[in-house]
């Protein structure tokens, strides 16, 4: 799996943006759904705990985590939408279901 540009989602296009800050919360990443961008921090971003550059796969975790979230706001599932436990695990089911379907 790669961490693209873009990424489309029943016809409308999200941009993925590699950033040093995400928001005010030091996330990891965010999904900001009216303007239909996806920050994500950069590997070498600095404000990621103290520690020097953030590990591939988490920042593939995180882009899974925030394409859940959009994915459950496009099918108006807003309760699933809004619960951080689901997500992060549906994430961590993909993260384990994706390089297998890719064949690796
Ligand atoms: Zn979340």
């Amino acid at each position: 799996m790669k961490i693209p540009k873009k990424i489309k989602l029943f016809g409308c296009e999200y941009a993925i943006k590699q950033v040093n800050k995400v928001d005010d919360d030091n996330s990891l990443g965010k999904v900001f759904i009216d303007s239909g961008i996806i920050k994500l921090l950069k590997k070498d971003s600095k404000s990621y705990a103290g520690f020097d550059s953030i590990p591939e796969d988490k920042r593939k975790q995180v882009l899974l985590h925030e394409l859940c979230h959009l994915m459950f706001y496009v099918i108006s599932e807003t309760e699933l939408y809004n619960n951080e436990k689901i997500v992060d695990n549906m994430a961590n089911c993909l993260m384990e279901l994706i390089p297998q379907l890719e064949g690796k």
